[in-house]
């Protein structure tokens, strides 16, 4: 067979006939197809870079490049090489100048209320912080603030102080954590008739105008759902990754998969470090062997799968969980409880997908394609 000689140029142009589903651009005007096309002989190899690993139309995208290569650029060519797809890393033109001495901020988030967000927010700082970590609290939830209670602090107030001539919040600090709330400074009715763009405004204020100091996780506990509230915070902060809560159940799952795809949409792309399962089960004290999956079984562990991501823990239904939040001692505090170990094996999934997350290089799946 004689050689071709084909150019990046050719099977460039080739690839603009090929369009994006549902955008009307074609890819190469997308940046999809990376500059690095290498041609050896016959043999062509190109990357196409994928904002998601795992965005929908990989497949079909590599296969219409495949038919375009082949139509467009030379009928004859044998495509001995390959198509490697790669996902992004995109820069997230965020602001690195909010808490800068902050190494990672995460959203702790739910897609409905209720399944023990704050809960799994709470003590997953405590086990941080048990675990030698520097640990900082926002509870994002404007319109029910519940950290102030979970610590057993309703009654702090935080105080101004002043930081290199500027007067910043003090956060209120128990159990080694730095903590801020809006409960903190109004009462519940008050913050309810609040407008959107109102309690965005306090919330920002309890971020910028604190002195958070240098904290290795400063996490963020959420409201619940999706909002203009989650907008600003993600648009404001360079956020290192979400956490989603979820119990078990079909409906609370249906909205863990919009919680998700909240923090994946192109516009945010926050990395998803994790889902957490809470009420996975329940044991009562005196069956200690018997599980009872009141809300469904392994749930969660399929949605993980499903959306490829991982699942960080399962936290059951104890009661000693709901007393420790009411009385404002969590129980990660007891580490060598049942409870507190299943919340240190959660912070150590936790640190695991962070490590991950901060060395990662884009995840790599090769996709070969042969001419018939
Ligand atoms: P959310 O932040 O999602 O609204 P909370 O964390 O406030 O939910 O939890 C709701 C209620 O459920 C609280 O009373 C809490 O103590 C209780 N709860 C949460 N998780 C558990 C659990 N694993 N076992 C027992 N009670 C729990």
């Amino acid at each position: 067979m004689t050689k071709i000689n084909i150019y990046p140029k050719l099977i460039l142009d080739a690839l603009r006939n090929v369009r994006y589903p549902g955008t009307g651009k074609d890819i190469v005007e997308m940046g999809i197809v990376s500059d690095d096309i290498h041609i050896a002989g016959n043999k062509v190899s190109l990357t196409l870079l994928f904002e998601k690993p795992n965005d929908p139309f990989i497949k079909s995208l590599v296969k219409a490049c495949e038919t375009a290569i082949l139509t467009y650029a030379d009928p004859n060519i044998e495509i001995k090489g390959n198509i490697e797809v790669k996902s992004k890393q995109v820069q997230q033109p965020k602001s690195t100048n909010v808490l800068p001495n902050v190494k990672n901020i995460i959203a702790v988030s739910s897609g409905k209320g209720g399944v023990g967000k704050s809960t799994i927010a709470v003590n997953l700082a405590v086990s941080l912080a048990q675990k030698g970590y520097k640990v900082g609290l926002l509870d994002a939830d404007i319109f029910g603030p519940s950290l102030p209670k979970m610590f057993n602090e309703e009654e702090a107030r935080p105080i101004l102080h002043n930081v290199d001539g500027k007067e910043l919040i003090a956060p209120v600090e128990k159990y080694g954590i730095k903590m801020l709330s809006i409960g903190f400074f109004v009462n519940k009715e008050e913050a309810l008739v609040w407008r959107g763009a109102m309690a965005s405004n306090a919330l920002k204020q309890l971020i910028v105008d604190a002195d958070w100091g240098e904290l290795d996780f400063f996490l963020i506990d959420f409201p619940p759902g999706t909002s203009d509230i989650h907008l600003t915070l993600v648009q404001t902060l360079a956020i290192t990754g979400a956490v989603v809560v979820s119990t078990p159940q079909q409906v609370a799952l249906a909205d863990a998969i919009k919680g998700v795809n909240m923090f994946t949409n192109n516009k945010v792309n926050v990395p998803i470090l994790g889902l957490v399962e809470n009420m996975s089960w329940f044991t009562p004290a005196e069956l200690p062997q018997n599980k009872y999956y009141i809300f469904g079984k392994g749930g969660a562990q399929k949605l993980a799968e499903e959306m490829n991501v991982s699942l960080l823990g399962q936290i059951p239904i104890v009661q000693s969980i709901c007393e420790g939040g009411d009385l404002g001692k969590p129980v990660a505090l007891s580490t060598d409880s049942i409870t507190g170990m299943a919340f240190s094996t959660l912070a150590d999934n936790f640190l695991t997908a962070i490590e991950r997350r901060n060395s990662e290089l884009p995840p790599t799946s090769m996709v070969e394609v042969h001419n018939k």
